[in-house]
């Protein structure tokens, strides 16, 4: 699709909302609909992304791509009247009697751009929150699953006109293009390299942008954690997916003298999770042969430092490389030079690094970029607390892996290099809505005692303004 017809897009839909903004029972009956295909769709769109990966588990699609879209929908209908409803607020002394509120208005036009990794979830959520927030949507899904983008441009195709939503289809070019048109608001999910590009797009059109990056999201294990239970969590957040993830366990920290027992039962763990790898319908493949190959680099290259590198492969299979199936890799200590260590790894590769104290684990991460997200494993105790107060990141999940992701009430997003702005819940309805303030003047006005000609009643008022 060229720049001009989505560019039309755009000026149709736009046309479209000046007709007035849904209400409250149009919105809630918008999103059941949305939530019904889904449901509808469900083995349909599995099997697209399985199809895109190569292999990608059912259940994992139906978990992680599926189930978060239905729960948005859900959430968004349940409460949907509370964030609708314009709040009332005190103008002030000076400004009684008269009232103040604050209205949510739909902004318009919603871009929304999403990545490959979770390709229903990441394009699907985005939209839940402009639909009830009363936007219109076009949605650019990622070039990398083509089938799921052609089975998402057909199931919304069935639900909406393309005046309400459209899904444009194209790789990086297209989405230049679609992130410099002139959107009321755009929400891009995808890689930091790429986000830099697309702030600066709508920088020129001044365009509110909400982005969800990537980065590197450690785990802290702390003095005292269970370990088994640490080792399990993070072994099942990081192979979800196989890694590819945007909030998976990048890395982690822990204790220096309970590596070996870590090692230990981190490969229990990943035995008993899958004892096979190769035909293994629970196992997913990472998404290209590129992908595949940039993985077995980063791990060649810490073989070559001289890290001692841990392949799990229950079964002995040595994958191939065409089966695109990464054995779940642990690199001990590599140097932080290493490509392992400077970059988002997205794949089942985990460098675990000892510390001899919990501050110099913090200090780690803090010299790092912000996180997408971080994980704490111990009490909560002294050191918890010193780590939430102290480190920065997108979002935390402490004793578990991912979960912060799932809870609709908790706003999702990053901060700094990992991000700006969130959505989910609530925060995705106010992403899309301008919050406009109005004011309604009373009969009876104060601001006649404050207009000239300027006397001794001004300056009592004044007297009484800049008390203090
Ligand atoms: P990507 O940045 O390569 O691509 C994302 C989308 O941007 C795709 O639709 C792509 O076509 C489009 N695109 C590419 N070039 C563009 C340009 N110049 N202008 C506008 N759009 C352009 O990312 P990816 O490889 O699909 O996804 C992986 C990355 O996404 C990882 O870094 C991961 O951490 C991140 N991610 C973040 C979240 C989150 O919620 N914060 C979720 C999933 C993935």
């Amino acid at each position: 699709m060229n720049e001009q017809s989505i560019a039309a897009i755009l000026h149709r839909q736009r046309e479209a909302f000046r007709a007035g903004p849904p209400n409250l029972a149009q919105r809630r009956e918008t999103l059941k609909r949305l939530g019904h295909a889904v449901k509808a769709s469900a083995e349909e769109l599995a099997q697209a992304v399985s199809a895109d990966f190569g292999h990608r588990s059912r259940h994992e699609t139906l978990m992680a791509d599926i189930f978060p879209v239905i729960a948005a929908a859900r959430h968004a209908r349940f409460h949907l009247r509370r964030w609708m409803r314009a709040r009332t607020v005190w103008p002030g002394l000076e400004l009684a009697p008269s009232r103040a509120r604050i209205m949510a208005q739909p902004l318009g036009v919603v871009g929304v751009v999403s990545p490959w990794n979770y390709p229903v979830n990441l394009a699907l959520t985005p939209l839940v929150a402009a639909l009830a927030a009363g936007d219109r949507v076009m949605l650019k899904p990622s070039e990398l699953t083509p089938r799921t983008a052609e089975t998402l441009k057909e199931m919304l195709g069935g639900l909406f006109l393309e005046e309400e939503v459209a899904v444009v289809l194209g790789g990086p070019e297209v989405g230049a293009a679609f992130c410099a048109l002139p959107f009321d608001a755009l929400l891009f999910t995808g890689s930091t390299e790429v986000g830099r590009k697309v702030l600066a797009a709508t920088a020129e059109t001044l365009t509110p942008a909400t982005l969800e990056l990537g980065g590197k999201s450690p785990c802290v294990i702390a003095p005292g954690a269970d370990l088994a239970q640490a080792a399990a969590c993070i072994a099942v957040g990081k192979l979800l997916n196989a890694g590819q993830s945007c909030i998976a366990p990048d890395y982690v920290l822990l204790p220096a003298e309970i590596k070996p027992i870590f090692v230990k039962l981190f490969t229990e763990t990943v035995n008993k999770l899958y004892p096979s790898l190769l035909d293994n319908a629970d196992y997913t493949s990472v998404i290209s042969d590129a992908h595949y190959m940039r993985l077995t680099r980063m791990v060649e290259e810490a073989r070559q430092s001289g890290a001692e590198i841990v392949v799990i492969d229950p079964a002995n299979e040595n994958p191939p490389p065409s089966s695109r199936k990464f054995a779940p890799t642990l690199i001990l200590d590599p140097s932080e030079d290493l490509c392992v260590m400077r970059e988002e790894i997205f794949g089942p590769i985990l460098p675990a690094l000892g510390y001899q104290t919990f501050d110099s684990a913090l200090d780690f991460v803090n010299a790092r970029p912000r996180p997408l997200a971080l994980y704490y494993f111990g009490p909560e105790d002294r050191n918890l607390r010193r780590l939430l107060a102290g480190a920065h990141a997108g979002g935390v999940t402490v004793n578990q892996t991912m979960s912060h992701f799932v809870a609709e009430n908790l706003p999702f997003g990053g901060v700094g290099p990992s991000g700006m702005g969130a959505y989910h819940g609530e925060a995705g309805f106010r992403a899309f809505s301008h919050a406009k303030p109005v004011l309604l003047q009373s009969r009876l006005d104060s601001r006649i005692l404050l207009r000239p000609p300027y006397g001794k009643l001004t300056e009592a008022v004044l007297r009484f303004m800049l008390r203090g």
